[in-house]
């Protein structure tokens, strides 16, 4: 059995991410623990909200349900507030995860990485996927982490296809569907790309086997109706085209993307 550790930025981002992946690991026998950096603090809010009961309170509740159904043995949280989009407000909150010491919170994982005795830290590319600063600090966190840990684990990245997406995109267009003023080539609000050109990939998993898994993980998160809401609201045909494959980075690997299973030579 070997132990997987998973740092995410927002509870939910396991789910859309990387829950596909996370369930064929459980169900192979290994330890999967999931980290977020923040509470969420700053999602949507549901209206039946209890009383009494704090955003983070709800969310936290949300990603435990998700991890019974991934299989991930341990979710831990690594305290920060999250962040918006690049300029917003609420970025300058004193503990927001954007604005964190990298030591201090690449200190906190890297302990749990000691307890946990990890033998691989999943992560973000630099830019997180689209340029989300919490997402960013994803990525910058996990590597301090991973220079302060006693052992130091493998490291991958999530990220996103950006030839896939931009394949998808014209598909549907040529369908007469979507929106044609979109440029999945162009740079987010801050001035990060979307997602990683194909050539620097190196892992394509396809999750197909456990979409029902990554669905379901997903609906764990339903107080979250505008960007899981729409994911969930997605026909089976076209939820499987988008999420039906994962995608890592991992530094130091030959070139080219390969179509296989990270994870195929860890002891189980
Ligand atoms: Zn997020």
């Amino acid at each position: 059995m070997a132990t997987i550790v998973f740092l995410h930025a927002h509870p939910d981002d396991e789910a859309s991410g990387t829950s596909g992946t996370m369930t064929r690991l459980s169900r192979e026998g290994h330890r999967v623990v999931v980290v977020y950096g923040t509470g969420g603090e700053h999602g949507t809010s549901p209206e039946d909200l209890p009383e009494g009961t704090t955003l983070a309170d709800f969310r936290r509740g949300e990603a435990e349900a998700s991890a019974r159904v991934t299989g991930a043995e341990r979710i831990e949280w690594l305290g920060y507030v999250d962040s918006g989009m690049h300029g917003w407000e609420q970025n300058s909150h004193e503990h927001s995860f954007h604005g964190a010491d990298l030591d201090e919170a690449g200190g906190r994982l890297a302990e749990l990485l000691d307890e946990e005795d990890a033998d691989v830290l999943v992560t973000y590319d630099w830019h997180g996927g689209y340029g989300h600063p919490d997402h960013v600090k994803v990525h910058q966190v996990a590597y301090r982490a991973a220079d302060l840990a006693a052992q130091r684990p493998r490291v991958l990245e999530s990220t996103m296809n950006r030839d896939a997406m931009r394949a998808g995109y014209q598909e549907a267009l040529a369908a007469g569907q979507g929106d044609e003023s979109w440029d999945p080539d162009a740079p987010i609000d801050g001035g990060e790309p979307l997602g990683t050109p194909e050539a620097q990939i190196s892992w394509r998993v396809d999750v197909t086997p456990d979409i029902e898994s990554k669905r379901a993980a997903l609906a764990c998160h339903a107080s979250q109706t505008s960007d899981v809401g729409m994911m969930l609201a997605m026909p089976d045909e076209i939820f499987r085209a988008w999420f039906g494959t994962e995608f890592y980075i991992e530094p130091g690997r030959p070139a080219g993307m390969v179509d296989g299973w990270p994870f195929a030579d860890l002891e189980s």
